[in-house]
Formats: structure tokens, sequence, C-alpha cells
């Protein structure tokens, strides 16, 4: 089949008297989210002991939009003894107030934090896309709900620790230290937080430097949910608060997630100590496509596999494999299906990709789409319209790809997918395996077994059949090889958050 003939078909008027004149493409109106009821202060404080407090330096840092580069706001940038009161402020709460209350009560107050998010969903939603990039339709129907189900999962779990570890005596491990990427900012905050209190910890946060909002917003969240004083410390700043965070002597954990290069820093500097930790690291997933799969369903998979959120996701499907027979059919509705995909205004509710994180990430991105062509594959982008100002990269394929290429190595965290085939479900599980990575994949078949034969075969932690990127609070998350150690979510997230005597 040519690619002339499937477009052909796809736009054709549904009847020969049809009025409607599919093939001009109708554009959107534009539907935009309206930011006029969100407040967002021109400076925020750290927000240590329960107040909001200026940093010990007097620095501040900037926080762009990426969609129109725009500053939006500033943070205050932590420095080691604003690191060292907020994690005193969280020995104090620890080994207080918030040891003394029942597990019911504190319970409670993680019920009254989710009831909280749910009343705030539409600002949290709004600023999150602002400060970050990603739509409004994944803000407001996939990260804020998220976020609150993980608070409404971890509440239930307060009281009933007992019943999640039997015949072991569940005990809180003290302080945690934890770090967040810039990916989901407040869901990464829900699945570090929300556990962490459920379990009788205290916290010291500190989200990424270039999405710190919803953090900030969480942080006033706390204060108006009246949680005991130093519970939840949240410092902003860069890599350097973070590793006063991570190297600081009073804190019982470090749990982290972000870049596998930054990972390996954070593990040498814990090496010899005896604080815990979790890294939920990088990712290259593979999608295992086979001929006798629901194709129409796969690309829409494939497609939700890898673009959504601007593929910044560390479970991204970055690497399709499909097999042989069927692949060049695959491409051509592939490419089709990336045509109609709308790139642009994070706040309109039309957007499918919405903007790069950041300046830093996009020249990132860019420089991989080069080195793609430096290293021979075929690159294949979709003719949108994008915006002249801000940070937007059209949908990307790359064919012709070898499985040695570093565009089929590397983690690229941006919207690009590479392509490859297979003949075999042997062969497909061999090139699945074959990176550092080992965080997730996906599975299309119509065949039970070969979900199983392949899912067993996969070195993943997460593995998504004829279907990609669900997620629940219920079920665990993590990595092997550079993907990380530990799991989060579900009761494995539990045990991440206690001793068990
Ligand atoms: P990053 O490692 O650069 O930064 C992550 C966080 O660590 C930020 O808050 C940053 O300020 C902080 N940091 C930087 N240097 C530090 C240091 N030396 N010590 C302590 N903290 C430091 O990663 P990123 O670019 O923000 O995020 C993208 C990466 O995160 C991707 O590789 C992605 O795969 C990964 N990620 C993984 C998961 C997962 O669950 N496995 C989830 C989301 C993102
Ligand atoms: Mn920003």
């Amino acid at each position: 089949m040519s690619e002339s003939t499937i477009k052909e078909t796809t736009y054709k008027p549904t009847s020969p008297n049809s009025k409607l004149d599919f093939a001009s493409l109708w554009e959107y109106a534009p539907a935009p989210e309206s930011p006029a009821k969100l407040k967002i202060k021109n400076q925020y404080q750290l927000f240590i002991d329960g107040k909001f407090q200026k940093p010990s330096k007097g620095r501040y840092f900037k926080s762009v939009n990426p969609a129109t580069e725009e500053e939006i706001t500033e943070f205050a940038e932590a420095t080691q003894k604003d690191v060292d009161k907020a994690v005193k402020a969280a020995r104090q709460a620890f080994e207080g107030e918030w040891s003394s209350l029942s597990p019911k009560s504190r319970g409670k107050y993680i019920y009254r934090i989710a009831r909280m998010l749910q009343e705030r969903a539409r600002e949290f939603a709004i600023a999150e896309s602002m400060d970050g990039g990603k739509p409004i339709r994944e803000s407001r129907d996939v990260d804020i709900p998220l976020v609150a189900a993980h608070f409404f999962y971890y509440a239930g779990w307060a009281d009933k620790l007992d019943f999640a570890f039997p015949g072991k005596k569940p005990e809180p491990l003290g302080v945690c230290g934890q770090i967040i990427p810039w990916n989901f900012p407040l869901l990464m905050l829900a699945w570090k937080i929300a556990p962490a209190l459920a379990c009788g910890n205290t916290v010291v946060l500190k989200p990424a430097e270039t999405t710190s909002l919803t953090a900030m917003m969480f942080a006033e969240l706390v204060q108006d949910a009246g949680l005991p004083a130093g519970v939840v410390n949240i410092v902003t700043g860069a890599g350097q608060t973070g590793s006063e965070i991570v190297n600081h002597k009073d804190i019982d954990k470090i749990a982290f997630t972000g870049s596998t290069g930054v990972g390996k820093i954070i593990q040498k500097s814990l090496a010899g100590t005896d604080k815990k930790y979790t890294l939920e690291l990088g990712g290259k997933g593979a999608l295992i496509l086979f001929e006798d799969a629901a194709i129409d369903q796969a690309v829409e998979g494939i497609i939700n596999a890898i673009y959504f959120n601007q593929g910044h996701v560390c479970c991204a499907g970055s690497r399709l494999l499909v097999q042989e027979n069927i692949a060049d059919k695959v491409i051509l509705k592939l490419k089709d299906r990336l045509e109609t995909l709308i790139v642009g205004d994070p706040l309109d509710k039309n957007t499918d990709i919405g903007a790069i994180n950041s300046k830093q990430q996009f020249e990132t991105v860019n420089s991989y789409l080069e080195l793609g062509v430096e290293e021979g594959a075929d690159v294949y982008q979709s003719k949108c319209s994008i915006p002249d100002s801000g940070y937007f990269i059209r949908p990307t394929l790359f064919t012709n790809v070898s499985q040695s290429n570093r565009i089929v190595q590397e983690e690229i965290f941006g919207p690009a997918l590479t392509v490859q085939t297979f003949r075999t479900a042997d062969e497909a599980i061999e090139k699945a395996n074959n990176t550092p990575f080992g965080l997730a994949g996906g599975v299309w078949t119509d065949k039970g077994s070969k979900i199983f034969r392949v899912g067993k075969g996969l070195r993943s932690g997460v593995i998504w059949a004829n279907t990609y990127n669900k997620f629940d609070p219920t079920s665990p998350f993590g990595g092997y090889k550079e993907s990380g150690v530990g799991r989060e979510g579900g009761l494995h997230g539990l045990a991440a958050y206690v001793n068990l005597k």
C-alpha cells in the first residue's frame, strides 16, 4: 500500500453526497483554559516548619513558562543552612507531634489533603501546564486526578500498616529527603509524600528547578490543611540544594526520581552510610507489536506511549519493535496519525503535544534529532504548524535505525520514536532487553499466551499488554538495571518507608 492510498482513505467524505469537505482538514477553534482565577505570587519562599521563610542568602531563581518563554515567578534558592533548618524542623515534628498522633488521625490529615487537592484541582492543573508546558488535557485529566488518588490510597493505609506486613511490626524510618524531576511535578510529589506520611515519617522535599510552582501551591495547601508544623517541608533550588539534602547527616532515607546520571552520583554519596534509598531513574521502553494484534488499537497505544507529555516520561515507549511483515503498514498508519496531532498552546484544550519543559531540554532533544540524522536514520516529522515562540518540537519518527545507534540506546526524553523490526518473539525480547535500562515495556498481540511468554522474557519493572501508560496508586512502579532500585506505589511503596521488626 502506498502512502497516498492511506491518506486518501482517511480523509474521504463519509458519503458521496456529503457536504463535509474532509480533504481540506478542518481547523479547530481555539479553546483556551483561562488562567484568570489562578493567583501566582511574584515570589515564593521556602516552606519550613509550617511557615514560609526567606532563604538564608536571599537568592532567588526565575521560573519560565516554556510555551511563551515568559518569566512567571521566582523561587527561593535553599542553601545548606536552609536545608539544615528544614531537616531540624522535620526531626522535631517526627519526634514530637507527628509520632504522638494515632495512625487514624494521621490518616485523616492525608484524606484532608486529598480532598483539598480535588477542590483545587483546576488551579493546580493550570499551574502545572503553565510552569511545565504539558497540555491542560493531561494535567487536568491525568496528573491531578492521580495526585489525589495517591493521597486517598495511602491515607487508607495509615491505620492498617499491621495488615500490610502481617507478623511484623512496621515502624517509620524518620526524616525522609525527597528529590523529584520536572516531568510530572505534582504527581512525583504525591508518589513521595503520600506513602511517607502514611507510614509516620516526616519529609523534606525538593521539586525540580523548572517546575516548582505546584509544589509551592501544595505547601500552601498543607498549611491550610492544618498539618502539624515540620511534617512537610519544601525547599526549592537546583542540584546543589538536592545534594545538601542527600548529604545531610540527620536524614534517614533518600527517595530520588530523576536521571540515571544524577542517580549514580547519589548512590555513590550514600554508599557506606546507613541511609536507606530508592532511586527511580531513566528508561528506554520497548513496544513489541506482533502481526496478530489489533493494528489500529496498537497505533493509538503507540501514539500514547511516546507522545504523551511530549515524551518526557521515564517509562515512555520510545522504541517500537514491529513484526517485519506488518512494518510498512504500521509505519504508514503511524505517520498518518502523527499528522492529526495538534502541537501548541498547553492551555488549549485541543492541544495534544505541549511545550518542551525547558530551553535546556529543548536543546537536548534537538541535538538527538540531529544525531539521528548523523547516524543514518530516516527522520519523519509531522507537518503541523507550531508557535513562533516557546519550545516546541513536532512529533518525530526515526526509521532505518539499528540497535547500536545512540538514538536507540539513550533516553531522548522527547517526542521521538525509533522503529525497528523483528521476525521471532525471541528476537523481539532480545532487542527489547538490549539497552542499559529496564523500566517499562509494552506488548501488542491477540494471544494471551504470547503476552505471558514475552512478558516473562522482558527485564522491565512494568509491562503493559495491549495498552500503555496506565497508572494506578495500587500498583508498584520501578526499574531494573540502570532504571533504578526500589519500587513506589502500592504495598511495595509502603515497604520503602518502614523498618520491619
Ligand atoms: P535530573 O536528574 O537532572 O534532576 C532530578 C532532580 O534532581 C532535580 O530536582 C534536580 O534539581 C536534582 N538534582 C540534580 N543534581 C543533583 C545532585 N547532584 N544531587 C541531588 N539532586 C540533584 O533529572 P531531570 O532532568 O529533572 O528528570 C528527567 C529524568 O528523570 C529522566 O531521566 C527520567 O527518565 C527520570 N524520571 C524517572 C522516573 C521514574 O519513576 N523512574 C520518573 C520521572 C522521571
Ligand atoms: Mn517553569
